[in-house]
């Protein structure tokens, strides 16, 4: 969103849930195909102008993934407020990660332990730790961080042609495979 539709939905809005995906651009892009300046530039605005209507920041815990991102984005909110609610959401194989392993239960304990360290006082995790599958090489290396190596090699296995994903200039955007992709498991 843009920060004029940001202020305008918030005109109308009661209470606010914001998925912070990753902190690191290339891990953002490689889980999103969008860039995360965005997404923290919002984040910051309402943790500044609308603390009463946050009912808490979420981040996906997925292993090897986004267990990097804990700390920046715990420090990232820390320096806004330190009460800022932060749940940590189990990751669940779904979708293009259909077969990857879910997080474990002293993977969640320990992104709690790391925010905590960082400043945050109000910070839990929720979801189903532990759920079986595979954890998959990082094999994307047009992306720096080994998360959006991974992230990225997801997304190029199910079919997506432009690395670093930026979905939003993609030419293949309206024929767009990944997004074609028909997972296996039901959830
Ligand atoms: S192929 Fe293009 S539209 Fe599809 S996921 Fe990759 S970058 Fe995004």
């Amino acid at each position: 969103m843009t920060e004029e539709s940001l202020r305008r939905v918030l005109d109308f809005t009661t209470s606010v849930t914001f998925d912070i995906k990753a902190y690191h651009d290339d891990v953002h892009r490689a889980l999103t195909g969008a860039p995360v300046e965005p997404v923290l530039r919002n984040a910051k605005y309402i943790a500044e102008n609308a603390p009463e209507r946050l009912w808490e920041f979420r981040v996906l815990l997925i292993p090897k993934i986004t267990e990097g991102e804990v700390k920046p984005i715990a420090e990232f909110l820390s320096a806004i407020d330190s009460e800022i609610p932060l749940n940590f959401l189990a990751f669940r194989p779904n979708f293009v990660f259909e077969d990857y392993q879910g997080v474990t239960r002293e993977a969640l304990d320990r992104a709690v332990e790391v925010a905590r360290e960082a400043g945050l006082k109000n910070v839990n995790w929720s979801g189903r730790a532990d759920l079986p599958g595979e954890i998959f090489e990082a094999t994307a290396s047009e992306y720096d961080e080994s998360g959006a190596k991974r992230a990225g090699g997801i997304a190029k296995r199910a079919g997506c042609v432009t690395l670093p994903r930026d979905c939003g200039s993609c030419q293949a955007i309206h024929q767009c495979p990944s997004k074609g992709y028909k997972p296996g498991r039901r959830t």
